[in-house]
């Protein structure tokens, strides 16, 4: 079956969570499923579930658990960019069906990792493995190659009512 390329984008709600929901579709077809995590390196809700759950999906993180507030370290430089060479790797292997690729726009937003790689890693993805890359800023060279680019659009969002980041819906 052909696979395609899909991009979550835009400053609303719901990046993410498209890309676990697509995750468990697949795992109820028995696809088999690799996610990959960039910036993030907390235990969210979502990773509890697989761990606790679904153990024949595979999550790494790449990230150092912490926002990044001002400039990028050296660390989540090479965090990043050590989790650009493995997900290379991995997607030569084709021993997956599905790789998500979450927070991947961050990362480039940070400039942990550069276009041109990105770019070579969904040109040269093997035909029949479905490419999710999702976050915020995604940029128009990477949307040009995608088959699917969806834009979660923030019309209302209760955090401007400072509801604070809650467990089990935020994360
Ligand atoms: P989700 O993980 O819920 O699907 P997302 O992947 O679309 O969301 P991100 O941009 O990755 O969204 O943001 C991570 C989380 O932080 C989201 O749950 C979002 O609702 C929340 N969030 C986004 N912007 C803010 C903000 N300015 N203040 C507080 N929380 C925010
Ligand atoms: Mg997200």
């Amino acid at each position: 079956m052909t696979g395609y390329v899909h991009i979550y984008t835009g400053n609303g709600k719901g990046k993410t969570t498209a890309a676990f929901g697509l995750t468990l579709r697949a795992s109820g077809a028995d696809k088999k499923v690799f996610i990959a995590q960039f910036v993030k390196g907390k235990t969210y809700s979502e990773i509890k579930a697989i761990q606790n759950y679904l153990p024949q999906i595979e999550l790494k993180q790449y990230g150092r658990g912490c926002f990044i507030v001002n400039d990028p370290t050296e660390a989540d430089i090479q965090a990043a960019q050590q989790g650009l060479r493995e997900i290379m790797e991995l997607v030569k292997s084709e021993r997956y069906d599905l790789i998500i690729l979450d927070e991947i726009f961050i990362a480039l937003h940070y400039k942990l990792i550069s276009v041109e790689a990105v770019t070579e890693l969904i040109t040269n993805k093997p035909a029949n493995l479905e490419l999710v890359l999702t976050g915020r800023y995604a940029p128009d060279e990477i949307i040009e190659l995608a088959d699917l680019v969806t834009e979660m659009k923030e019309v209302n969002h209760y955090y401007q009512k400072g509801v604070p980041a809650r467990k089990g819906i935020e994360f």
